[in-house]
């Protein structure tokens, strides 16, 4: 065996997805005020068999590539349905959401494989976020607007992700009539220290409001923070001030001891 050829990147990536290496992580999304986690990201790792978890920065884009992400895509959120089965149906308020790559958003079929393997798993579509990342455009922006319409009117509900540092400014939000705004990173970093990350922020909560939309602030880590946006009138968040991404075992008993208490408080 150590004769053979080094093999090269994907089919590393493809004996991982045929081992069944590539595993969901869940980080909570709660809200900002009460604590309550009403939610999670599946976020995907690369678990070696020697225990090693690759983040999804060193292969997402080649599964993008390659067209591996749509099998991915697929088998992370059937393995994510059944490791959160009872939390969603026990909770039809919880929602799992999960990140689309546009490319695969806009493919034939996409929206009756979803259909399917949500309906098989016994949750309703309300439970359902799709996230579309704002830093890649869509090649045909109507095509997108017509699938984010059309997964609307099945229950589901859509997110633009990474707001705020796209290239497409806010064309993205008026052409997709999203549900919810997930405000970078960026933005939440600096808001305890730089007056206009706080002026940005209330300008989105300002726009949200009047597209009817909500804002769910990403990579929150300390508690001011959490404060801050409380006072800039956002409403829900994530980060590592509650939890990073943690496997379903986790991730669980995290939302059985967490719910109810304060994220800022505690
Ligand atoms: P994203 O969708 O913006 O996910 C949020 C990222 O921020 C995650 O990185 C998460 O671990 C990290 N994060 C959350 N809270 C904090 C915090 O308080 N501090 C810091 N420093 N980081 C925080 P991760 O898991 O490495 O994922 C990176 C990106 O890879 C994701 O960014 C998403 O664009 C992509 N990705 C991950 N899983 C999938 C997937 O299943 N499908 C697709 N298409 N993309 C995925
Ligand atoms: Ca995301
Ligand atoms: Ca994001």
């Amino acid at each position: 065996r150590t004769l053979l050829r080094p093999r090269t990147p994907l089919e590393e990536l493809d004996a991982a997805i045929e081992r069944g290496e590539i595993e969901p992580y869940f980080q909570p999304i709660f809200d900002l005020r009460t604590g309550d986690i009403f939610g999670a990201e599946l976020l995907a790792r690369w678990i070696r068999p020697d225990g090693k978890v690759i983040s999804p920065a060193r292969f997402i884009e080649l599964a993008e590539e390659t067209g591996r992400i749509q099998p991915m895509t697929w088998h992370l959120l059937r393995t994510a349905l059944a490791d959160l089965r009872s939390l969603l149906r026990g909770d039809a308020h919880f929602k799992l959401s999960i990140n689309i790559s546009p490319r695969h958003f806009v493919c034939e079929g996409f929206v009756d494989e979803l259909r399917g393997i949500v309906r098989e798993a016994g949750v309703g579509a309300r439970q359902i976020t799709l996230e579309l990342t704002e830093r890649e455009a869509f090649e045909d922006p109507a095509r997108a607007a017509a699938v984010v319409a059309e997964v609307r009117r099945l229950g589901f509900k859509v997110a633009i992700d990474d707001v705020g540092i796209g290239h497409s400014g806010l064309s993205q939000i008026q052409n997709l009539r999203a549900d919810i705004l997930k405000v970078d990173k960026f933005f939440i970093d600096s808001v305890n220290r730089d007056e206009s990350a706080v002026i940005m922020i209330g300008m989105l909560v300002r726009l949200a409001e009047e597209m009817k939309m909500t804002i769910v602030a990403e990579g929150i880590e300390a508690r001011e923070q959490v404060e801050t946006l409380i006072e800039c009138g956002v409403g829900s968040g994530q980060g590592y001030v509650v939890s990073p991404p943690v496997p379903a075992k986790s991730f669980l008993e995290l939302v059985a001891n967490r719910t109810g208490r304060d994220a800022a408080g505690d």
